[in-house]
């Protein structure tokens, strides 16, 4: 473990004055920092404590849509009425993942910069182009059962480890970013990169930019949504598949829709395949299995992860069957 000075921030513009090295890292709950610092996977050598500067609140917005805090605890979230009446996929997801104790600490703003759990990644030894760009793939040729299907290259087939991202995704989040001299917002779907050229680099934050929270719009038939994950285990386990669904229907028909998936994709996977099959059709047990099968069309198995996509199709028929029987 290397050496890090310790910052404690009070005010956001404290925070991002003191954020200014190239590498420094802003703590939050630390579930996940803390862990990839002791593995060596992240060496930064100042850490800016976030945790007394606010951003801790669940804020209603006008015409019905929340402000979800970059501080707020993954347990407050998943608890809270607002959430667990109108999004219920987002309440569904975050009580899938992790610990009690993990939800407890874990904040909103860390969950959405969570690393992947590729073995070859956090062993600190084994080529890889994400903690060592230009060093290779270990899992290319190695042990790839967990990996994606999904959004790959050449370079990195990791997966993105998060439930609440892909619930979120699903439910047309903005993050919400301030830097030193500006602040701005970034639809969830387009935060996240698929790691093409360059696997080290995830997401669009710029240097020191600090995430002060994710807004979730107003839209009514999000309350007609659902997150069903498959895993190894029933908890504390990462998803092997897992599917956030929306559905609006009305006559008969899907009028609209949103489809997220996770554990076979490189970042939280927007289903837009998916979605063009079933906005306008019936939403039939045909049409689900036709949807799934368009967004898996493109899916590239490796030597372990082949199963992924079987498994997919049928966890994102498992999904909108549920959400189609809601009421
Ligand atoms: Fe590294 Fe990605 Fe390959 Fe895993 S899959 S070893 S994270 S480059």
């Amino acid at each position: 473990m290397n050496a890090f000075s310790y910052t404690l921030a009070t005010q956001p513009d404290e925070a991002l004055r003191e954020r200014a090295t190239p590498r420094s890292a802003y703590l939050g709950g630390g579930t996940n920092l803390i862990d990839s610092i002791k593995l060596g996977v992240e060496q930064p050598d100042r850490l800016i404590d976030v945790r007394r500067i606010g951003f801790d609140q669940i804020e209603a917005l006008d015409g019905g849509g929340l402000r979800l805090g970059a501080a707020v605890r993954n347990t407050a979230l998943a608890y809270d009425e607002r959430v667990r009446k109108n999004f219920p996929a987002l309440s569904q997801a975050l009580l899938s993942g992790a610990s009690p104790q993990l939800r407890n600490a874990a904040t909103t703003a860390g969950n959405l910069l969570q690393r992947t759990r590729c073995g070859y990644f956090r062993d600190g030894l084994s080529p890889c182009n994400k903690r060592e760009p230009g060093s290779g793939c270990a899992a290319l040729a190695g042990f790839n059962r967990i990996h994606a299907v999904l959004g790959t290259s050449e370079r990195c087939i990791a997966t993105h480890p998060s439930d609440m991202d892909v619930a979120l995704v699903a439910l047309d989040a903005v993050v919400r970013l301030r830097g030193a001299n500006s602040e701005r917002t970034v639809p969830l779907q387009k935060f996240y990169i698929a790691y093409g050229e360059d696997p080290a680099k995830e997401n669009v934050l710029a240097p020191g930019e600090l995430i002060t929270a994710v807004d979730l719009p107003a839209t009514s038939w999000f309350a007609r949504s659902h997150y069903f994950k498959a895993r190894e285990r029933a908890s504390y386990e990462f998803a092997l598949s897992s599917a956030a669904v929306a559905l609006d229907v009305r006559d008969g028909i899907v009028r609209d829709c949103r489809i997220a998936l996770g554990g076979v994709a490189t970042k939280p996977w927007r289903a837009y395949a998916a979605e063009a099959v079933l906005k306008g059709a019936k939403p039939s047990e045909e049409n689900f299995l036709a949807a799934a099968e368009a967004e898996l069309r493109p899916a590239v198995a490796r030597a372990h992860n082949g199963f992924k996509i079987e498994l997919c199709r049928r966890v994102i028929v498992q999904a909108l069957q549920t959400t189609a029987a809601l009421t």
